[in-house]
């Protein structure tokens, strides 16, 4: 078996660990791309486990901010995912994470509809859904709730992308990739870990349901924002780039899932959307700007379509010099004060 293995890897791998003819063998990336865009490719959901078939369940009590907070920072430090490849192999994705909570029935998911548009699922929507799959009865939005949380690049990794001024880094190509794919099993385990143990549970993201579109007020949309739920949560406020500005800065990448448990928010959110971002408290800034290689961040906002485009457009670059399937840039969210930090004072926007 061993030799096999081996045998194997030096026909798929060079010398240096890099995969032959990405462009055409990385087929986790090419699944990744496309299913991020259209919904597809995503493992079948678990099964929620009901009566006799849970066995020595666990007390659903158990499944608690606490809880959630210690699986995640465990997950992230030691899951055999969350490591790099290739000539990076071992070096940890993410630093430990941040991790927040919302009510199930804020009525903030009312406003999600009218902000970013009626297709925006709310918790009890998209739990609704998975309670139909297994045929029991949907539960209330009081009895839901939402973990959301934010996964800080490395210092390597950001010290790499704000020393590129074209394209992307490769550590931040790999996180961008094996990042994403890192913490889709995360959440994926969890899910499994939950619904086992008859909770209901879904990662919106991780669903036939999660498919970008064009909307016609908002430009590329999905139907769960991870950004808007950490937002929401507490986590940060939005800078001129549309990244989340975090107590750990907006060089990171976040998700969320819902639960069929009641969670208490644990931080405060600002009812300033930009409260953490320079140029929104009237200081000399826009650094994020001068970074964008396309001009998409000017003080107007961020130019999602041509953000988009020039993202899009990274494929081939990053697969001849980083041979993995992927796109990303992030050049607007390294190199710039609110990489790895809230800069300057927070305008006055009450916290709530
Ligand atoms: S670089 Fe400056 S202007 Fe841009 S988001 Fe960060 S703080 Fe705001
Ligand atoms: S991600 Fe890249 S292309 Fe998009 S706004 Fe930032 S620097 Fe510009």
């Amino acid at each position: 078996m061993a030799v096999l293995k081996s045998i194997r890897n030096k026909i798929l791998y060079d010398r240096r660990g890099y995969r032959r003819l990405s462009l055409l063998t990385d087929l986790r990336g090419m699944k990744s791309s496309l299913g991020e865009m259209r919904g597809l490719f995503f493992p079948a959901q678990p099964r929620l486990a009901m009566g006799s078939a849970m066995g020595s369940a666990m007390d659903p009590e158990r499944f608690d901010e606490e809880f959630f907070t210690q699986l995640l920072t465990e997950k992230v430090r030691t899951h055999p995912k969350s490591t790099m490849e290739g000539p990076l192999s071992g070096e940890r994705i993410f630093e430990d994470p941040l991790v927040g909570f919302l009510r199930g029935d804020d009525p903030i998911f009312e406003r999600f509809k009218e902000i970013i548009g009626p297709h925006h699922f709310t918790p009890a929507e998209i739990l609704a859904w998975q309670a139909k799959r297994n045929r029991v009865p949907a539960p209330p939005a009081s009895e839901t709730g939402v973990v959301s949380f934010i996964l800080p690049l490395t210092e390597n990794t950001r010290s790499d992308n704000a020393r590129q001024t074209e394209w992307l880094s490769e550590r931040w190509a790999q996180t961008r990739l094996l990042g994403e794919l890192f913490s889709q099993t995360m959440v994926r385990e969890i899910v499994t870990l939950l619904m086992g143990n008859g909770v209901l549970a879904v990662a919106p993201d991780v669903t036939p349901m999660f498919n970008k579109k064009r909307y016609p007020r908002v430009g590329w949309a999905s139907p769960w924002s991870h950004r808007h739920m950490a937002w929401a949560a507490g986590l940060g406020t939005f800078g001129m780039q549309d990244f989340l500005i975090t107590e750990k800065g907006c060089a990171m990448r976040c998700g969320s899932f819902v639960v069929a448990r009641p969670l208490s928010p644990n931080r405060k959110r600002s009812q300033d959307i930009h409260a953490d971002c320079l140029h929104h408290q009237g200081k000399k800034c826009l650094r994020c700007a001068a970074r964008c290689p396309v001009n998409a961040v000017t003080e107007k906002g961020h130019d999602k379509e041509a953000c988009y485009r020039r993202v899009a457009s990274s494929t081939l670059y990053v697969n001849r010099g980083y041979h993995i399937f992927i796109y990303g840039c992030g050049l607007c969210s390294t190199g710039v004060p609110c990489e790895n930090r809230r800069p300057g004072k927070a305008r006055g926007g009450a916290r709530s």
